[in-house]
């Protein structure tokens, strides 16, 4: 049955998106198959669509009615400011528009969802939070490792690399503490001060990772490593953002379940 007919069969009443709304929504962590129904029919329904660098583009043949805004890095430029993003959203509503903010994987992870909402908030504009498949999510089942398993884990810790400025970092050593595996989303740049945190925290040196780039696009890279080895590995196989750092045992378990996995360890 193809995709037009199993949706008609499933007869889905789709909130309507009404003009001078904002709805803040997660694309998934970068394959279209990854879109949630809801955020399909969003973008069906736009009059504005404000999108970032990690949305497939290719998103917005769905919605060929709407004004599409791009507010992601350019080439060697800075990505639009989160002041330039609220005002525009704000402005859009304000002309009575249908706004689909759409963002990379969950809007409300590490995705500055709420500010959004705050900014909304002040200035009188009604919106929704639309979910998506986090990137973690989508690189975990990409790379065949279970987020939690019983008898391995009992909790996951997903955490940023990335402060509000340099010295604006999470406590490592305390997160190693717990014995739970983390999933570290924009730690690339500051991997060295991560492992060194982890390790004084009592994570041994042989403690697994995986870095996973791109996932679930054609940019898709894993690399499995250690502790130790971890930024000397990345440097060597060129590994680039956006990618996640998964730290723990269950990197390990790609290996005990992964032999009917699909293969996506690229040269
Ligand atoms: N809201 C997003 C996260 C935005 S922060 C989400 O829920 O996934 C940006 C970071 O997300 C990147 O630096 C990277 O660590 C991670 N990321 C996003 N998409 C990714 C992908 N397809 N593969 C690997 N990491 C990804």
């Amino acid at each position: 049955m193809s995709l037009p007919e199993t949706l008609a069969r499933l007869d889905i009443q789709m909130p309507p998106f009404e003009p001078g709304h904002v709805w803040l929504a997660g694309a998934g962590p970068g394959h279209l198959a990854g879109l949630t129904l809801e955020v399909v029919s969003a973008l069906g329904q736009a009059d504005a669509i404000v999108y970032d660098a990690l949305v497939d583009a290719a998103v917005l043949k769905a919605g060929p009615q709407a004004q599409a805004h791009y507010v992601g890095k350019r080439a060697g430029q800075p990505s639009a400011s989160q002041t330039f993003i609220n005002e525009l959203i704000v402005k859009l509503a304000g002309e009575n528009k249908r706004v689909l903010r759409l963002k990379g994987g969950d809007p409300n992870v590490f995705g500055r969802g709420g500010e959004e909402a705050a900014a909304l908030t002040a200035a009188g504009i009604p919106f929704r939070f639309l979910p998506g498949v986090t990137s973690a999510f989508g690189a975990l089942a990409a790379a065949g490792m279970p987020a939690t398993l019983r008898g391995v884990n009992k909790a996951i810790i997903l955490a940023t690399g990335h402060g509000i400025d340099d010295q604006d970092h999470l406590d490592w050593a305390s997160l190693a503490r717990t014995g739970q595996p983390l999933v570290v989303y924009m730690g690339m740049s500051n991997l060295p001060i991560i492992a060194a945190g982890l390790r004084d925290g009592g994570l041994a040196a042989t403690t697994p990772v995986a870095v996973i780039q791109g996932a679930t696009t054609v940019k898709e890279r894993l690399l499995i490593s250690d502790l130790a080895r971890v930024e000397a590995d990345v440097r060597a196989a060129g590994i680039v953002p956006p990618a996640l750092i998964v730290v723990g045992e269950i990197v390990l378990q790609r290996y005990a379940l992964g032999s009917l996995m699909r293969e996506v360890i690229l040269p």
